[in-house]
């Protein structure tokens, strides 16, 4: 099995996982506890002469001072731009601050813009660098679960407009991913746990072994253990497999949102306030839906449905349209929602469906009654 980890005992060499892209962009992914010390070496080997570091606020007071000693001690010109924590960041206004920050810097093509935090500041500063003197070279270096095995990989880079999420941006793709496993320590157990669904994820899609694995592993992930590092690596091979395969998501791509299309329903019905749900949390609640429809239609067996629900909950995360706070709306409002996602042509839906654990699908011709049938029951 080419991404179930090996299991071995003296963990401690970091990892390296390539995502070989063809046209000169291909790169690693690094992945242990303490690279961000070797952030400075990295880019003086990419022969870069300046970098203009753009994170958030709380990871700059955490980890900003370190990234720019690692890069100022490697003997380059550096600055730091902190946006404001949180989604509302990945807005026209801060891209415009951070791009014009970035250019007061003077960083030129042969530099490095870095993105250092979540998610949010991956796509936002990998957007700046995308835009910047119609393209300059970036590193990833990511300091969540959420990032470290998925926004930081495959190039998927962007800001939202008023009028939806991830409507503006562009593909760029990093020269490098440095992902420091130990900045998860400090990550709180709500974003851990966001992080881990995508982690299930993985497993779900197209690695029973992995599955498997994490049932087993799962809180030396969120403890800090070796597991941890065999856990991001083995889903950036994954990711990394998916984005060499089909990088513009024509195709096999689309597997990667499976549990998405119920879990930006939620998302979208709570208003994207992440005091009452965060994106792991609607991915969580949308692969146990995703199961249990799935056994419903005969497609899977409710076995594994089951096992799936049970093993998120486990890892405290939500599994039940229940258990989204202030309540998720009623059948029509969730079909409606997710009529707003893009995959929708005739009131037929683009689903990622199982036949098992590790076997997902993409069922491009999901008839809404039959959905709406559905979550009625769940509501129930
Ligand atoms: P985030 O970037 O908002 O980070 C979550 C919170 O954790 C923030 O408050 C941040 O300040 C804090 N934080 C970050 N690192 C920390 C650390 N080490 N210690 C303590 N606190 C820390 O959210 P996220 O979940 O990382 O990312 C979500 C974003 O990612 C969304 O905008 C989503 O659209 C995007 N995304 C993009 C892709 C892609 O392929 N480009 C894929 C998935 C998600
Ligand atoms: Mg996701």
């Amino acid at each position: 099995n080419p991404s179930a980890p090996r299991s071995s005992p003296a963990m401690s060499q970091p990892l390296r996982v390539s995502v070989p892209l063809n046209q000169g962009r291909d790169y690693d992914i690094r992945i242990g506890r303490g690279l961000l010390d070797e952030i400075g070496i990295e880019a003086r080997d990419l022969g870069a002469r300046a970098a203009g570091i753009v994170t958030d606020e709380t990871v700059a007071g955490l980890y900003g001072e370190r990234v720019k000693a690692s890069l100022e001690a490697a003997g380059l010109r550096c600055g730091l731009i902190s946006v404001p924590p949180g989604e509302a960041s990945k807005s026209f206004s801060e891209f415009a601050r951070v791009c014009d920050g970035l250019l007061a810097q003077k960083i030129e093509r042969g530099d490095l813009v870095v993105a250092l935090g979540g998610g949010v500041v991956g796509d936002l500063a990998g957007f700046a660098a995308a835009s910047l003197r119609r393209g300059v070279r970036f590193i990833q270096a990511p300091t969540t679960l959420l990032a470290q095995v998925d926004s930081s990989v495959g190039g998927k880079t962007g800001i939202n407009s008023p009028l939806g999420k991830n409507l503006i941006g562009a593909f760029h793709q990093p020269r490098l991913v440095l992902a420091d496993t130990a900045t998860l320590d400090t990550l709180s157990e709500r974003e851990m746990r966001a992080g881990y669904a995508e982690v299930a994820k993985y497993g779900l899609i197209g690695d029973a072994d992995f599955f498997e694995w994490c049932e087993a592993n799962w809180s030396g992930i969120f403890s800090g253990g070796p597991e941890r590092d065999e856990a991001v690596a083995a889903c950036c091979r994954a990711k990394a497999g998916v984005v060499v395969r089909d990088e513009r998501e024509d195709g096999e791509r689309a597997l990667l949102n499976l549990g998405h299309t119920f879990g930006h329903a939620l998302e979208r019905l709570t208003a994207y306030d992440s005091a009452r749900l965060v994106h792991g949390e609607g991915v969580a609640i949308g692969l146990a839906l995703a199961f249990r429809f799935s056994a419903r239609l005969g497609l899977c067996p409710g076995q594994d449905a089951g096992r799936v629900a049970n093993h998120l909950a486990l890892a405290g995360l939500p599994t039940r349209l229940q258990q989204v706070p202030g309540g998720a709306g009623d059948a029509h409002a969730l079909l409606d929602a997710m009529a707003q996602d893009k995959k929708v042509r005739d009131g037929r839906l683009t689903f990622i469906l199982a036949r098992s654990i590790g076997q997902s699908f993409i069922a491009p011709d999901i008839d809404g009654g039959e959905v709406r049938a559905f979550l009625e029951d769940e509501l129930r």
